[in-house]
């Protein structure tokens, strides 16, 4: 009865519809939109359309008030136990919200001789900010430590034993990365808690998991979560930054910065109840079952390699839960030739130069990522076409 309910689900997505022969797998750059989203888009555009918070007129009001419910509609979506502490920031993406964090919060947080955790293996956007931040402190005269977020070799799963070690009385923060953007590798956030204990600030990056499978802060327990509303069925430039109070402080302290995207925004709000109609835990189990048939599919081909996920791991002794994401590549053919191939045969992946980045070897390879959209028959098919290129 999954498949059932996945193929509704499916019909309405009307790109999906108006090109079937294309298999759409590049979900974690951007992912496709339901018919509800850009409806609703339509509806704020057509009836309410104004600057927020400017007037006193009933278009103005009703936008005002649409942000304000699409913010509670962000933090019941996230299962934020306290929101009444906590705040919703909107961006154009989670690179906006890692780098206002790393530029408005941390530095003020810091001291000299303090020391941070950051995932050097993870997506730049989770990466760079805090090297900056670090670098415009040392400017200041104040000396931050900045401490590699130990990576296993092999499997691309984060070493928690490692960082264990790792932590000192002086560590004060911690960037996180919810699910990986190459291996699809998924944080056991909630241990690097305990680990780290009540006083070390956590910034998790859920651009790969907002929308893919149920978010609770209560269980997470993390200060900063951002996300990318345009990975999680919204319009393109949108995403948030919510941040608790009280270990973070608020990130900003309120009020209007600007005109804000209202129609992204609206699109967010139905792209939240969209998903949570739909049902987190249906498309986890959804896009891990194609995940999981394509992992086990590439793994009966010696001509393939599956990154961030050998072999022996494969089959059931993963240290790490895998989410929507296999990144692979063949063992003669160059990543961006096989897109190449690929989308002559009507797939859409990412192949440009993704690479493998823990213990410094960089290969690029070919990402397949998906969403509840995505269908057995089109994994069957990418097997297939993969299959044929397993002897040139
Ligand atoms: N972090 C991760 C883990 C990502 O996968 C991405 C997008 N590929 C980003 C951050 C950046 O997101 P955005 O392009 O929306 O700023």
């Amino acid at each position: 009865e999954l498949a059932a309910w996945q193929r509704e689900i499916r019909a309405e997505f009307p790109i999906l519809a108006a090109e079937p022969h294309l298999a759409y797998l590049d979900s974690a750059a951007t992912a496709q939109k339901p018919r509800a989203v850009l409806d609703a888009v339509t509806a704020y555009l057509t009836t309410s359309n104004a600057n927020a918070a400017r007037g006193t007129y009933p278009w103005a009001n009703r936008t005002t008030r649409m942000i304000e419910e699409v913010r509670e509609r962000v933090k019941s979506f996230l299962g934020d136990p306290e929101p009444a502490r906590s705040r919703v920031h909107f961006t154009s993406g989670t690179s906006e919200g890692l780098r206002t964090i790393a530029r408005d919060w941390l530095p003020g947080h810091l001291r000299d001789g303090d020391e941070i955790v950051v995932p050097f293996a993870d997506h730049e956007a989770n990466t760079s900010p805090w090297l900056e931040a670090r670098d415009l402190l040392a400017a200041r005269g104040v000396r931050i430590t900045v401490h590699e977020m130990p990576v296993q070799s092999g499997s691309g799963d984060y070493d928690l034993t490692a960082l264990a070690a790792l932590l000192t009385p002086r560590t004060r923060f911690l960037a996180l990365t919810h699910v990986h953007h190459v291996y699809g590798a998924d944080m056991n956030v909630h241990r690097v808690r305990e680990l780290a204990g009540d006083d070390v600030v956590l910034c998790l990056d859920a651009a790969q998991s907002m929308g893919h499978l149920p978010i609770s802060l209560a269980a997470l327990d993390v200060d900063f979560l951002v996300f990318s509303g345009h990975k999680a069925l919204a319009l393109p430039g949108t995403g948030a930054v919510w941040s608790r109070e009280v270990r973070g402080a608020p990130l900003v302290p309120g009020g209007w910065d600007g005109t804000p995207n209202t129609a992204g925004i609206a699109s967010l709000g139905a792209a939240l109840a969209w998903l949570q109609d739909a049902g987190l835990d249906r498309i986890e189990r959804w896009t891990r079952g194609l995940a999981e048939r394509l992992t086990d599919g590439l793994s009966a081909l010696p001509a393939y390699e599956v990154l961030g996920c050998p072999l022996s791991l494969a089959r059931g002794t993963r240290v790490q839960q895998r989410q929507s994401i296999v990144t692979f590549r063949h063992r003669d053919i160059e990543s961006v030739d096989l897109g190449f191939i690929l989308f002559s045969e009507g797939f859409m992946v990412r192949a440009d130069g993704l690479c493998q980045a823990s213990g410094g070897e960089k290969r690029s390879s070919v990402r397949v990522s998906l969403h509840v959209y995505n269908t057995f028959e089109e994994i069957d098919r990418l097997l297939v076409t993969l299959r044929g290129l397993t002897s040139s």
